[in-house]
């Protein structure tokens, strides 16, 4: 009884600005907004004009405030290090104003932008809340990224601060992070002012003299610090947070401040189901969007302790994650289905062994969730797992079961229905609905809720063309996913992958044209497609097809130079699986790669229909293409 979902549903919908401005009240303001949703300048939609508040006044201090000082605020578990660390919120507090502080030491202020390389350590959420408590605008990137990933995001959001750690251990090898911090501040085309480094001894590091300090260092020289949290406006900017599109340039998707927060803490009570007392983790990365929310500030916003995690789901063991579940009593989990897939390999002893009483339910994101894998995760655990669809530019759920109100039942497959706040629809190219159960293209109607992207990191024009230009309605321009889907008769969302040249390795999304442009610049090589292919643990994986330049060799040498090349410039996360010479590539007569040939002679599996709409290309073409191709690219026995 009571909250029913059509009723919650509805009135986030159709009384939007109500719904909204109850959700703000719950949280502190310094000043309250004039208006609760300005749309004038659609699509540029603004939440709580006029009002005033500070993300890290209300993560930490408002807690504080209300006597919770004493409460878990971070969780830190290092299987890397074999090392844990609790912060309570005094403790978060206390070192978040002595970094604030130093952050003000080395100049920053409000607007300026932060740049965060760090792996997993409670610092590297004392550096974000430090940031957004004096205004500054932080930009994480995630720590498995290269020197040229790097050197890219640092020249573009015009970071003159950086706070990275010496480096980090993977099962046990060490990273030298600092190492590429120099290397991409040599190459960024901006001038670094400070490398703040948190040393944790894990690799050996010299400091450049007059722009490095130490963490440890920079915060003896500060010693106690109080410094009040900035009143900012509600629409000013928090973050950048840079995710694949389809072009070889990262989009620097921008978060407001007022309507990303009222949005993260009422889906931890809707969508997320928490009560006060829960534990909350993610095994997410502060890099992704989903740590960014659901690491930091969701959990935070909502007073409850977040567990920061420092390794991998299988070592030491593959019962680790379950033995951090019983040790800290984690009341949500929220992963993604590689990482299922993945501990699915290991025998469920490992599971059986362990007291997950405390753990009420599972959330899934970030790729489809097949249904062998639901079935397993929701079997083995015995505990309700749920599928939910977003992306970084949303912030936060788009299509999900909201366990806050009574749930839907679960079709294994779909991430059930829209969001509070969403109105989506699946849509064909002249932007009218689809008819139930028939594939079209995801979109959203005008305005999107709060905590949606803003625009692009100075690029109004490509945030318009990348998201609204695709379809309109009734004049109405509409917010482009990406993805193809279908709604069926219950008003379910079946999603069915990117309909753009993104695809989705291991949860994380990569645009085939970055991967194209890095191998492109390899001097033997004249050509190359970059496609998405199955992978039974990662979803999908990297296929990258490659015509050589007249007089250059195939070789295995050359094949590593290639591999060199994509690791040190996007990051190991972009090595292709496979990665094959062929003569020609597979074109249509107007000069378009036909990808699904190249997809169908990877997976050795049936084209489907040929007369898809993906390259437009004629039925004999394709045909032509796949015996000519499916020859040659055979591997030789
Ligand atoms: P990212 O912005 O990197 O989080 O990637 C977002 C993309 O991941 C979406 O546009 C979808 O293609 C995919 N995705 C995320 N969650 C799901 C899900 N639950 N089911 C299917 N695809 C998903």
């Amino acid at each position: 009884m009571g909250r029913q979902y059509e009723e919650v549903y509805h009135r986030s919908v159709e009384d939007a600005e109500e719904f909204w401005a109850a959700e703000a009240q719950k949280l502190h303001w310094f000043q309250r907004w004039e208006q609760v949703l300005d749309d004038s300048k659609a699509p540029f939609t603004r939440w709580f004009s006029g009002g005033q508040t500070n993300l890290c006044y209300n993560a930490v201090d408002r807690h504080v405030v209300a006597g919770k000082g004493d409460r878990p605020a971070i969780l830190w578990e290092s299987p890397e290090l074999g090392q844990s660390r609790t912060l309570t919120f005094r403790e978060l507090h206390r070192e978040v104003n002595r970094f604030a502080a130093a952050l003000q030491r080395c100049g920053v202020t409000k607007g300026d932008r932060v740049l965060v390389y760090m792996p997993m350590v409670p610092e590297a959420l004392i550096a974000v809340l430090a940031c957004v408590r004096i205004g500054a605008i932080h930009s994480v990137v995630f720590a498995g990224f290269s020197v040229e990933s790097l050197a890219h995001r640092i020249e573009d959001s015009g970071s003159r601060v950086i706070v990275c750690a010496d480096g980090a251990l993977r099962k046990g090898k060490p990273i030298n992070l600092k190492e590429i911090v120099d290397r991409a501040v040599d190459q960024a085309r901006t001038e670094v002012e400070r490398v703040i480094i948190l040393d944790r001894g894990v690799v050996p590091w010299t400091p450049v003299p007059g722009r490095d300090v130490r963490w440890d260092e920079a915060m003896a020289e500060i010693g106690e610090a109080e410094v009040p949290a900035v009143p900012l406006n509600a629409t000013d900017p928090s973050y950048i947070l840079y995710t694949s599109g389809t072009t070889g340039k990262p989009k620097g998707v921008v978060r407001d401040t007022g309507g990303y927060m009222v949005a993260l803490h009422a889906s931890m009570d809707l969508i997320y189901g928490c009560t006060p007392e829960d534990v909350y983790w993610s095994t997410s990365d502060i890099g992704w969007v989903v740590g960014h929310s659901y690491i930091i500030y969701g959990p935070l916003l909502y007073g409850i302790p977040t567990l920061v995690y420092e390794g991998t789901p299988d070592s030491p063991n593959p019962g680790i994650w379950w033995e951090t579940i019983e040790k800290h009593r984690v009341s949500v989990l929220f992963s993604a289905p590689t990482a299922m897939r993945m501990l699915r390999k290991f025998p469920s002893s490992w599971i059986e062994g362990h007291d997950l009483s405390s753990l009420r339910h599972v959330f899934l994101a970030g790729e489809p969730l097949d249904e062998p894998t639901y079935r397993w995760a929701a079997e083995t655990l015995n505990k309700p797992v749920i599928d939910h669809y977003w992306q970084t530019e949303s912030g936060w759920p788009m299509i999900t079961n909201h366990m806050g109100i009574p749930p839907l039942p679960v079709k294994p497959g779909s991430p059930t229905r829209e969001a509070i706040g969403w109105q989506l629809d699946v849509v064909d190219e002249q932007g009218d609905p689809v008819p139930r159960g028939q594939r079209g293209y995801l979109v959203a109607y005008p305005p999107l809720p709060p905590g949606a992207l803003q625009t692009l990191w100075k690029d109004d024009e490509r945030f318009v063309g990348s998201y609204w230009k695709h379809f309109a309605r009734h004049g109405k321009r509409l917010y482009f996913s990406g993805d193809y889907a279908i709604k069926d008769e219950d008003g379910y969302y079946w999603l069915l992958g990117r309909a753009d040249e993104v695809i989705n390795v291991a949860g994380h999304r990569m645009g085939t044209r970055e991967v194209e442009e890095v191998i492109s610049g390899h001097p033997g090589v004249a050509e190359v497609s970059a496609i998405g292919i199955d992978d039974e643990i990662k979803g999908q994986a990297i296929a990258a097809f490659v015509v050589l330049k007249k007089d250059v060799a195939d070789s295995p040498a050359l094949h590593q130079e290639i591999i060199h090349l994509i690791r040190e410039s996007i990051g190991p996360i972009a090595t292709p699986k496979v990665l094959r010479v062929v003569p020609r590539l597979p074109k249509t007569r107007s000069g378009k790669v036909m990808r699904r040939v190249l997809r169908a002679i990877c997976e050795e599996k049936a084209l489907g229909d040929l007369s898809t709409i993906e390259d437009g290309a004629s039925v004999d073409e394709v045909r032509k293409a796949l015996d000519e191709l499916g020859e040659v690219t055979q591997p030789r026995t």
